[in-house]
């Protein structure tokens, strides 16, 4: 049987094994997949250990995704792109690190959700590990302008400039938030940490444009912080980052098995879970 895991520090809440069993079971793929907590200072002695006992692949979650970049022999380019892996393949030819994330967030916004991206005004808050995993697959929609706005801005100033090259038609800008004032977006993703605070990023008001879209990375039961806040401030639609995680896992799992799986009934089964508390 071929073994994958995920690896973290903590790791007992990861959804991960539940997600990457109900692929398996669904595509009739012989496989097990675990959670596996490494110490804070052994990230790279649990991957050898895992990988001298057969592991063929493994996600890796927080704190470790710039351990896992080090670590990879070859990255892919959205890998590269983010400076962060989420996502090992090891092969005879060493291990390949990807990072899944940014791609499971543009599929749940365009295949689940349903919301166009390309010809856009996008919005996205943060500056962190998620929001430059997010940049590369957005800015491959062509949204015709794609702002970032950190509470820090000259973090956000810092990723425009790397992102710059790649941006093509798109107008990419960065700033804090105070200088958002004024301005409407058709989209605004939230790739702060601030939920995680039982906050919402502190925005100007007006920011969505008529039928805008409010998305939140974080994901819970009921509304999260960012996505009460957009409703009152005028957000047609909301979403949390539920489907994200599933699709992030569900790009992981192709890498790894060649086959795509289908995320909608695992996601429908999370947020019943969820809901349910
Ligand atoms: P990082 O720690 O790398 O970055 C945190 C970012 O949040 C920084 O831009 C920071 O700003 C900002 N921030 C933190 N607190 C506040 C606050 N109170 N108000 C405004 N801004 C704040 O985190 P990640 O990028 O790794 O993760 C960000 C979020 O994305 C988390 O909530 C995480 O759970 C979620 N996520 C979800 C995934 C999914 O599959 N659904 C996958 C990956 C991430 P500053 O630079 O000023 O410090």
């Amino acid at each position: 049987m071929d073994r994958y895991a995920v690896i973290g520090h903590p790791i007992a809440h990861s959804k991960s094994p539940q997600i990457h069993a109900a692929f398996a079971r669904q595509t009739a793929q012989d496989l097990c997949y675990d959670a596996i907590l490494a110490p804070l200072d052994g990230f790279a002695a649990t991957v050898a250990d895992f990988r001298k006992a057969g592991g063929r692949g493994m996600n890796v979650t927080v704190p470790f995704k710039l351990e896992a970049f080090a670590l990879a022999d070859r990255l892919t380019p959205r890998a590269q792109a983010a400076g962060a892996v989420n996502t090992l393949a090891f092969g005879g030819d060493g291990i390949l690190g990807d990072n899944t994330d940014g791609a499971g967030l543009v599929r749940d916004l365009t295949i689940n959700l349903g919301c166009t991206l390309t010809g856009r005004r996008v919005l996205l808050l943060g500056a962190g590990g998620a929001a430059r995993g997010a940049l590369l697959p957005l800015l491959a929609e062509k949204p015709a302008v794609l702002a970032i706005a950190n509470r820090t801005a000259g973090k956000a100033a810092a990723l425009a400039t790397a992102f710059l090259s790649g941006a093509g038609e798109t107008q990419l800008s960065a700033c804090g938030f105070d200088a958002l004032a004024g301005r409407h977006f058709d989209l605004v993703i939230n790739a702060t940490a601030a939920s995680l605070a039982d906050e919402a990023p502190p925005l100007p008001p007006g920011l969505y444009a008529g039928g805008a879209f409010a998305y939140d990375m974080m994901y819970g039961r009921g509304d999260t912080p960012f996505m009460a806040a957009a409703r009152a401030d005028g957000a047609v639609r909301v979403a949390d980052g539920l489907g994200m995680l599933v699709e992030q896992a569900a790009e992981s799992f192709t890498l790894w098995r060649g086959l795509r799986p289908d995320s909608a009934t695992v996601l429908a089964e999370l947020r019943r879970q969820l809901d349910a508390g």
